[in-house]
């Protein structure tokens, strides 16, 4: 059987199956941002990881060594601020084509340890190998979060409101001006608007703080980082809880920038907003009487939508009108792959 005809979520969900182990030590294991296994009574270890691959996640074509290295970390760290956490260590693997320089690493690892000491992560390990087949990249984070205070991907119930802490779209549409320049009406590319995309792209800032000010506010029941795009990071808590959601795309954060640089790109703001990935917002779920707690902790919430007990996932248009929301992220083995993910 083909890969693809599982795709990465199918393909994850078999690994899980052949390999499960109960354990009363692991409190959430294959299946969420970021393992969270029992240390002490009352806290948890979170541990993820995530690989980047020269031609698949990145171009070095159009990618500088400093925001490699600043977006392999923050990508990570970005699934232990999904869970409520803080981050503490990380583990960095790199396999490197021997004809790379030295200081091409070294702009990596400049880029790595900025965004690391920004959270006061500490790099405490790795391994190094040549590669034939172009720069990989893996980075283990390790953190920690309370019991009482993780949040994962199950949790939402039917009537929770559905949040996002920021603009979505921005970075796939980033991701476009790089590869393709603009498809209409001659070049934006070295705008100011292009720029502010392309930096949302290469440059993400994960939620730390406020993934963790939600969590200690006992406010929200699931969450997710938006990594592979909101209709297929939303149906991983819908998943995951056993319930549906409804969007409405009129409540969906656009930036100025991405509107303004719409006339030139290939799809609509939408689109990029609904399946483009990479924004590294957080995606939430909470009850409508935590809403009032919720707007007076300084997060910046946008509120895109509900949750339903029909496991459905529905998008209400401009028009009113409701069709079904279809999980159109990034899938690596999808029959049809898009051509990069960077
Ligand atoms: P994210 O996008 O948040 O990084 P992923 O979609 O990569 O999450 O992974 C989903 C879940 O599947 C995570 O719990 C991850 O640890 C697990 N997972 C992914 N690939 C494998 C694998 N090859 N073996 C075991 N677990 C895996
Ligand atoms: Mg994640």
């Amino acid at each position: 059987m083909k890969i693809s005809s599982l795709g990465e979520f199918g393909l994850i969900e078999k690994i899980r199956k052949l390999v499960i182990r109960r354990s009363s030590a692991v409190m959430v294991g294959i299946g969420d941002d970021a393992a969270a296994l029992k240390v002490s009574a009352s806290s948890l270890l979170l541990a993820s990881t995530d690989m980047l691959i020269e031609g698949v996640h990145f171009n070095l074509a159009y990618t500088d060594f400093y925001s490699l290295g600043w977006k392999s970390a923050a990508v990570n760290l970005s699934d232990i601020a999904a869970m409520g956490g803080v981050p503490r260590f990380c583990l960095t693997s790199l396999g490197i084509p021997p004809a790379f320089s030295v200081e091409q690493i070294s702009d990596f690892y400049r880029g790595f340890n900025a965004m690391l000491r920004a959270h006061r992560t500490i790099l405490v390990g790795g391994d190094t190998c040549s590669s034939r087949n172009g720069l990989m990249v893996s980075v283990t984070v390790l953190g920690g979060v309370e019991k009482a205070h993780v949040l994962t991907r199950a949790g939402a119930k039917p009537g929770d409101r559905i949040f996002v802490t920021g603009n979505l779209g921005d970075s796939a549409a980033g991701l476009e001006i790089l590869k393709f320049g603009a498809k209409r009406r001659g070049s934006i590319r070295t705008t100011a608007v292009a720029k502010r995309l392309i930096d949302a792209h290469l440059r993400p800032a994960p939620r730390l703080e406020w993934g963790r000010t939600i969590a200690l506010s006992r406010c929200a029941r699931a969450m997710i980082d938006i990594s592979d795009g909101l209709s297929s990071d939303l149906g991983h808590i819908c998943e995951q809880s056993g319930v549906g959601a409804v969007i409405e795309a009129a409540k969906l954060p656009l930036s100025l920038s991405l509107r303004k640089a719409a006339a030139y790109l290939v799809n609509t703001p939408v689109y990029y907003a609904l399946s483009g990935g990479e924004d590294y917002e957080l995606l939430f779920t909470a009850p409508p009487e935590k809403i009032r707690k919720l707007r007076s902790l300084g997060v910046p919430l946008h509120e895109i939508g509900e949750i339903t007990r029909n496991r459905a996932m529905m998008i209400l248009d401009h028009n009113g009108k409701q069709t079904s929301l279809r999980a159109t992220g990034y899938d690596h083995f999808a029959k049809e792959p898009r051509e990069t993910h960077s």
